[in-house]
């Protein structure tokens, strides 16, 4: 059943007005999608992986609300899975367009699909292993095969607001939008009778972050699809680098583990930048620090690499210090091997691991053994999304659930705000004070549902615009 275009005629009638439709990060801040109809085709904005509650990961399962095969392209914002982790997916599905990202995504992305992969692999034979499932035998959403497949339809496009044919009657402009490395706004421009624009802000960075540049000023629209994660918050005002220090200071003094869930890509880099800064600046002791995340590492490299999207603070450190992604005493680790001397090591040391949300990956075997230990301090340093192990944990719950095993609480937690590569809604609204013109209609997405309808009164509030908080599913003209 694919009920919005199952019958290409029928929908060759009707498509002479272009519509958006909402098939992700309604309601929620994973699982984006969104699709343009025009009478020439259909390009999706994002293919997202839905993370979280169970009843939003239960989608990744069922068929696609729309037909694959029918698809001509789809553009990518930026790597992180919850906007390209259903790809792979998706092409089993009968996908077999153009892929449209930046070099700094498309170098990322060759980093997280696979491993993506993998972590569902390795979870499913972990809970046949253990017996842990209740479909006999789990199975994974997506092979490392399905994502090398994924990989082979990406076309690069610059991120510097050129114009790109997409598909016939699509153009795209791609801009810097600061969330991490690679990451884009993108204004599409769709052609025919009636042309119009829509800009996808895709997740928006905070200004004056350390490596990348901070977003570039929105150009014109007539829709905007604006994100809202932090809709209804503004980020503390201790900044990250003062909490990390007096963290550091008290775990060194305590000869205790600083566990700190990160994402692999954007967060991990941003804390070792800022941990080898405040060891230069002779502010902490230097203590043992172990990347454990394999993605982590290949990343680092990526935004070495990648000088076109670094900021001038970043190019400055690199001419003192070659390898400020580099504490003075770090553990990389890329194999279980190297994951499992961790464990061994005791006193004061910082464990840095993946993922960010505590909803896999390697970070659950640090937490199985940390959370009882109350010298032990978990540092929550990203957004936790409802449904995830790092939400529950964050929220105060004394026990939960990992690999199977109820584990208690015992450990000191801590928040660090700053550190989100996600603007708050009072940077939102400072970006879209750029705006050349008004939107004809702006709508919030990629938040909780709080948070999109804070977001909307305030730039209701600011700007005076026509807004609206799409529903999953649902679908407007664009008049
Ligand atoms: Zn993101």
């Amino acid at each position: 059943m694919c009920p919005p275009f199952a019958d290409n005629r029928q929908s060759a009638n009707i498509a002479l007005m272009s519509t958006l439709s909402f098939w992700g990060a309604a309601g929620t801040v994973t699982g984006s999608k969104y699709l343009i109809e025009s009478e020439h085709g259909r390009v999706l904005i994002d293919c997202g992986l839905f993370q979280g509650l169970k009843e939003l990961r239960l989608r990744n399962w069922e068929e696609p609300p729309f037909n694959a095969a029918a698809v001509n392209a789809v553009i990518i914002t930026h790597a992180h899975i919850d906007h390209t982790g259903y790809l792979p997916r998706f092409v089993r599905h009968g996908f077999r367009g153009p892929v449209y990202c930046s070099r700094g995504t498309a170098e990322l992305m060759k980093i997280l699909l696979p491993d993506a992969a993998r972590l569902q692999e390795e979870e499913a034979d972990y809970r046949n292993r253990h017996k842990i499932t209740k479909h006999l035998p789990a199975l994974p959403l997506y092979t490392e095969e399905d994502a090398r497949e994924a990989l082979k339809l990406l076309q690069v496009v610059p991120n510097t607001g050129e114009q790109v044919r997409v598909v016939k009657g699509f153009t795209a402009e791609f801009r810097i939008a600061g969330h991490i490395l690679g990451s884009s706004q993108v204004l599409v421009h769709v052609e025919g009778a009636e042309p119009r624009s829509v800009l996808f802000s895709g997740d928006l960075g905070k200004y004056d972050q350390p490596i990348i540049r901070d977003p570039e000023t929105p150009p014109a629209c007539d829709y905007l699809v604006v994100e809202s994660t932090y809709g209804n918050r503004l980020h503390d005002v201790e900044r990250p680098k003062e909490a990390l220090e007096r963290i550091i200071k008290d775990a060194a003094a305590h000869g205790s583990a600083v566990l700190i869930p990160a994402f692999a890509v954007g967060r991990a880099q941003e804390i070792v930048y800022f941990i080898r800064e405040l060891e230069n600046e002779k502010r902490i002791p230097v203590l043992p620090v172990c990347v454990d995340s394999p993605m982590a590492a290949a990343a680092t490299q990526a935004y070495a690499r990648r000088t076109e999207e670094q900021d001038d603070e970043y190019a400055k450190a690199l001419k003192t210090n070659p390898t400020p992604l580099r504490t003075h005493s770090m553990l990389a680790c890329s194999t279980r091997q190297d994951s499992k001397k961790i464990n061994g090591m005791e006193g004061a040391r910082i464990i840095i691991s993946a993922s960010g949300m505590m909803n896999g990956g390697r970070i659950l075997h640090h937490a199985l053994r940390l959370l009882p230990d109350e010298n032990a301090t978990v540092v929550f340093v990203g957004y936790q999304a409802a449904g995830t192990t790092g939400r529950r944990i964050s929220d105060g719950e004394k026990q939960v659930k990992i690999l199977g095993q109820w584990v208690p609480v015992r450990c000191k937690l801590e928040k660090i705000g700053g550190f989100s590569a996600h603007a708050d809604w009072k940077e939102v609204v400072r970006w879209l004070e750029g705006m050349p013109a008004p939107p004809k209609k702006v709508f919030i997405t990629h938040g909780e549902p709080e948070a999109a309808t804070a977001m909307a009164a305030h730039l209701r509030e600011r700007f005076g615009w026509t807004i609206e908080v799409p529903q999953y599913g649902e679908k407007f003209d664009l008049a």
